[in-house]
């Protein structure tokens, strides 16, 4: 079934954009939920915003810090019990040429897009295993299957290819240990981070119109239903797998 009636959940990066509708999506179907975000003050206004009939709270993590990782799992279970739900959603991006991409930049990516879904995973993923139950839904990219000329963002697309192979890694490895690992590969979601690489080179939105055989960007509250998928019973038989929601851009 799809319910997640009684059930916790931690979405990362969830003070806005894709995490927050996909927090709300498991709230409503009956998760209380932890906003896991580096914004405090942002994660705390949403988390007013959708508590409700569950139980929403706000929790300061940087993804990219082990010691962070572990404080933010210690402060859910605490506060609203053993995690049965992570979305790795925190996730940034840079675009730069690269051949003028200092290493700081590159690191930067790679630490949050990528150390950081390994260090929630890993933290998460000991709690689940321990108690034989928990699904894992990574948020990766279309931009982990295709590269979107004109779009110059190595790193990002490297560490969204990445997360495709740990989220396969990490399904084997626990797949007969009750712990279920799967990715959402979205194509181009109108959120801040888009508005950012739009604002930035306006002109790309006609060449993305163009690619998408479906004609328009997706709208974030669309992931709803998908994550909701994942993360419950409706997908017990499903592991290690990406699904793609990009209107159609990489078919
Ligand atoms: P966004 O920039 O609107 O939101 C990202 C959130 O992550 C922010 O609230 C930010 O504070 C948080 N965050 C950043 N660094 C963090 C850290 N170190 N620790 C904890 N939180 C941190 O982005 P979005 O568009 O909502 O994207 C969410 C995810 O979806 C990202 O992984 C992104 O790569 C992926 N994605 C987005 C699109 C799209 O079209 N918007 C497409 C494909 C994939």
């Amino acid at each position: 079934s799809f319910s997640l009636d009684g059930e916790t959940a931690i979405v990362t990066g969830a003070a806005q954009g894709l995490g927050k509708q996909m927090a709300s999506g498991l709230a409503e179907m009956g998760a209380d939920v932890a906003i896991a975000d580096v914004n405090r003050e942002k994660a705390d206004a949403t988390a007013a915003e959708l508590d409700g009939e569950t139980e929403v709270v706000a929790t300061e993590v940087d993804v990219t810090d082990e010691a962070s990782v572990e404080a933010m799992v210690e402060d859910v279970t605490d506060r609203l019990g053993p995690i049965d739900v992570l979305v790795n959603n925190a996730g940034i991006v840079e675009n730069s040429p690269a051949e003028e991409t200092g290493i700081d930049s590159w690191r930067r990516v790679v630490a949050v897009n990528l150390d950081g879904v390994f260090l929630c995973a890993k933290h998460v993923g000991r709690q689940m295993l321990e108690r034989g139950e928990g699904r894992i839904v990574n948020i990766s990219s279309m931009s982990g299957f295709d590269v979107n000329v004109p779009q110059k963002q190595a790193s990002y697309n490297t560490t969204k290819a990445g997360v495709r192979m740990l989220t396969q890694s990490l399904a084997v490895e626990w797949g007969d240990r009750g712990v279920r690992v799967n990715a959402i590969a979205p194509g181009y979601m109108r959120t801040d981070l888009v508005d950012e690489v739009l604002a930035e080179n306006p002109e790309m939105e006609e060449t993305w119109l163009e690619n998408t055989p479906m004609g328009r960007l997706g709208r974030p509250e669309e992931l709803k239903e998908l994550v909701v998928y994942l993360a419950s019973d409706a997908s017990s038989y499903v592991t290690g797998s990406t699904v793609v929601i990009d209107g159609g851009y990489t078919s």
